[in-house]
């Protein structure tokens, strides 16, 4: 993190009065939590805001306060003073098309991808920080702005899928003395994970009883992977907003270092999702191939089937846990 970006997005909030906030494509709970946090205290500091994504925001986010707010995008032009992209490691992950309709004087960029590619007028990348959403917290300290209860539940909501429930690695110290600040501002963690992992549609379990059925072990069991095939998403009336999480169920088997969850995709081909463990390093693989991520969950898209995707995928992998180990 350089402080002078922190400072000067605070300066830049102080100057202007009119913002856009958009987050990245097919937005996780991090995004959407940062997205909408970030919303909340801007409006406490009497700023004017829109929300704009390319993507609706998947049903399990629904319930955070200001979801309801989020736009897509609609023909014409959105202007501002200010333009915040949260969460995004490139411009691409915005939406191109969002992206250029959206007139600014300024864009701001605050990440915490080890791959961000800086892209913005003023960049606020942290690689250390667990997730945008603690990113935005800090940022909420310097502002010296309150947290109002809806805030904090976004913010919490933000922190605790991308710690993975506060399973990953990086679930540090500071991510747990944040979320516990964010429980005294007025979180519920008991009702965010009712609303996250119990309120299941019988559709989405039909489609991960699917997934794990075709379940494949490569590697000697070090790579475990699932896809989920059109068909799939058909038979079962779901859609890729049912999928959040199946990457994960791959990764708990013992012995897997790297799980993949493989999507085929109606333009961009198959869309790879890789998680990892510990110093297994999936952001590289991801690299490899045009995409982006953290450490232990990258993704990016490869071109073609199914199968010669899966194979393209089971080389590269061999290839990182050869030079993993040495
Ligand atoms: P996913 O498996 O799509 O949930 O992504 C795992 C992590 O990698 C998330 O932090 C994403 O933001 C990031 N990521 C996924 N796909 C891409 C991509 N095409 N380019 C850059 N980052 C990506
Ligand atoms: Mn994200
Ligand atoms: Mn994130």
């Amino acid at each position: 993190m350089t402080v002078n970006s922190m400072d000067e997005i605070i300066q830049a909030i102080t100057t202007h009065q009119n913002y856009c906030i958009s987050t990245h494509t097919n937005p996780d709970g991090d995004a959407i939590g940062s997205q909408l946090g970030l919303a909340h205290m801007l409006e406490g500091l009497g700023k004017s805001v829109i929300l704009v994504n390319r993507d609706p925001t998947p049903r399990i986010y629904r319930f955070l306060p200001g979801a309801d707010r989020i736009l897509q995008p609609a023909d014409g032009r959105l202007s501002c003073d200010v333009f915040f992209i949260i969460d995004c490691s490139d411009q691409a992950r915005v939406g191109n098309e969002l992206f250029s309709s959206v007139q600014c004087r300024l864009t701001i960029n605050i990440d915490h991808h080890i791959t961000n590619q800086q892209f913005a007028d003023i960049n606020w990348v942290d690689k250390h920080s667990s997730s945008s959403s603690e990113m935005i917290y800090r940022l909420a300290g310097r502002l010296h702005v309150k947290v109002s209860p809806e805030t904090a539940d976004c913010l919490y909501t933000g922190i605790f899928m991308d710690t993975g429930s506060f399973r990953q690695s990086n679930t540090t110290s500071i991510v747990l003395k944040t979320v516990a600040d964010l429980v005294e501002l007025g979180a519920n963690p008991s009702r965010v994970a009712h609303e996250i992992y119990e309120k299941q549609s019988p559709g989405r379990l039909r489609l991960l009883a699917r997934v794990l059925n075709a379940l494949e072990l490569r590697l000697e069991g070090k790579m475990a992977l699932v896809s989920v095939t059109r068909d799939m998403f058909n038979a079962t009336g779901t859609t890729v907003e049912d999928i959040e999480e199946f990457v994960n169920y791959p990764r708990s088997i013992e012995g897997v270092k790297v799980s993949a969850l493989l999507r085929e995709e109606p333009v961009r081909g198959i869309k790879v999702s890789l998680r990892s463990r510990d110093s297994t390093d999936v952001a590289s693989v991801a690299s490899e191939f045009g995409g982006g991520g953290h450490q232990n969950a990258a993704g990016f898209y490869i071109n073609g089937n199914l199968e010669d995707a899966k194979d393209c995928l089971e080389k590269a992998i061999r290839q990182l846990l050869n030079e993993t180990q040495s």
